[in-house]
């Protein structure tokens, strides 16, 4: 009896102490992982840092940028298209006029009744209308068949307020937001897709006359009036409430901007419009690069699994299509390196583009105590659950650093931009407003935050002030059936 008591001790007691070594092995195990963890938060921190002087590198890359591609067809990453949009809205516009808006996982068909200088916008209505992923990368036909049905369906429901002069066409203005090489204010060639897209019959071919073609197969009696990017229809709405617009700039989905350059500057152009002062100039800045762009092994590995490898890498940086996608590498590295989500990497982790920028800014904003929001998208979007506080708040700080990159990035473009124009001069105090539109900038509050007080920071005190920042909501609708105005067929026999 004695000896199997002592025996049962001695068991005991040796299980009792297996026990405690591996829970010691588990805490140190734990403590090893997490500060693993906290080295790849760190080093993303420092490759992602953003501090003024850089950002000024990348103002002064982006005006460099700018010269280079104006000067020279192929002269720069940065493409400055041409728009052919010369006339920006005065507030005479008058009459009915669509605009049909493209760009990325929604698009919008508007219409608006114009009053002229007294009434203004009578009436404005828009639909939206999201596109079948198929779509995106089928056939050019099956794309734009569904756009142009969509557009029948509109305008078949459409009440009496809005009236177009009995035996006039109705007229659309068409927002393509993707790089085109206009031919004319009305036409213009797919360079290439982005933001997802991928139908390769359309690149090289005159989008208002696929989109004209979709619209005869409906048998719908519509002209398509000007072809415009939505930075020009942003740049051209922004104009239509405030005089002193001058550039435009889209966070969305993908990211571009548009301003207002004097003809004189644009060596490639010299003598092509000698009627004309100024012209808007589509940037298509998403493709912009620069040595000086604070960019990381995630930022290369996302690039390199692309549709688009080596183009877009500003728009990679910072559009609302690629920040969700940035998180997730991170956490999945988390999840490899240092088993934040626990011995195995949650399956769902390692599918691309599953985190999108909605759950990761609704992440970044939330302000409970217990971080519930953050668990609630690790549980419904990853799978994940039973995250630790700890972990929980490292996703936040996470969201910050890859956010805070992007608005700042944006915010050093723009004062690249008013650069250029020579409005970043102490001595030039005129106001100075940018139109901003997009999901992004519209939905995304601490985005928005940064985005202007970087701004502010880069221009310093005493420019600061003249320089506004507005959200344009919606204005590149607006601005494109405003430019289809100007270029209407009929404006000629509303002047008489
Ligand atoms: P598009 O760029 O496709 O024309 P939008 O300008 O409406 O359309 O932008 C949509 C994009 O904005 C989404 O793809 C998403 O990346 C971003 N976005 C929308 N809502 C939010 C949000 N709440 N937080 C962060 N980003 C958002
Ligand atoms: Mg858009």
């Amino acid at each position: 009896m004695r000896k199997a008591a002592v025996g049962t001790a001695v068991v005991c007691a040796a299980t009792a102490c297996a026990v405690s070594v591996l829970i010691v092995r588990r805490r140190m195990r734990n403590s090893c992982r997490w500060a693993r963890a906290e080295a790849i938060l760190k080093e993303l921190e420092e490759k992602c840092a953003t501090p003024i002087g850089k950002l000024r590198q990348v103002a002064d890359a982006m005006t460099m940028e700018m010269h280079a591609g104006l000067a020279s067809e192929g002269g720069s990453k940065l493409k400055m298209l041409i728009t052919y949009v010369d006339n920006l809205p005065t507030g005479d516009e008058k009459g009915l006029f669509y605009a049909l808006d493209l760009g990325g996982t929604n698009f919008r068909v508007i219409r608006v009744q114009l009053g002229g200088k007294e009434l203004g916008v009578i009436k404005q209505e828009a639909e939206e209308v999201s596109i079948p992923p198929h779509l995106m990368i089928g056939s050019s036909n099956e794309l734009f068949d569904f756009i142009a049905a969509e557009v029948a369906r509109f305008i078949s429901s459409e009440s009496e307020e809005f009236q177009l002069p009995t035996g006039r066409q109705r007229e659309l203005g068409f927002t393509f937001s993707f790089p085109v090489r206009q031919t004319s204010l009305s036409s213009g060639t797919l360079i290439k897709w982005t933001k997802g897209f991928s139908i390769d019959e359309t690149v090289g071919e005159d989008v208002v006359s696929e989109l004209t073609k979709a619209i005869d197969r409906q048998g719908l009696d519509l002209r398509v009036a000007a072809l415009v990017n939505d930075t020009v229809g942003t740049l051209a709405g922004g104009r239509f409430y405030d005089k002193d617009v001058v550039a435009a700039v889209i966070l969305g989905t993908g990211t571009n901007a548009a301003y207002v350059e004097r003809v004189h500057a644009i060596p490639k152009w010299h003598g092509l419009f000698p009627n004309s002062g100024e012209m808007v100039i589509n940037m298509e800045w998403g493709n912009f690069r620069s040595s000086h762009l604070p960019l990381t092994d995630y930022d290369d590995s996302l690039d390199a699994e692309s549709l688009n490898p080596g183009e877009q890498i500003f728009e990679k940086l910072v559009s609302g299509m690629y920040l969700g996608e940035i998180l997730r590498r991170v956490l999945l590295k988390l999840a490899e390196e240092a088993f934040l989500f626990g011995d195995t990497v949650p399956p769902k982790l390692r599918i691309p583009f599953i985190l999108r920028t909605p759950h990761m800014s609704s992440m970044h904003e939330d302000t409970s105590s217990d971080l519930h929001v953050v668990a609630s998208k690790f549980k419904d979007v990853l799978g994940i659950t039973g995250t630790a506080l700890k972990t929980r708040k490292m996703v936040v700080d996470l969201c910050n650093i890859i956010s805070s990159r992007a608005a700042r990035l944006s915010a050093a473009g723009i004062a690249g931009i008013l650069k250029k124009q020579g409005r970043e001069f102490t001595l030039e105090r005129q106001r100075t407003v940018i139109a901003l539109d997009g999901g992004l900038f519209e939905h995304y509050t601490l985005f928005r935050k940064s985005l202007e007080s970087t701004l502010a920071e880069i221009l310093g005190n005493e420019v600061a002030p003249f320089v506004v920042v507005i959200h344009a909501n919606d204005g590149s609708g607006l601005g494109a059936a405003l430019i289809a105005a100007s270029n209407s067929q009929y404006s000629e026999l509303e002047v008489s």
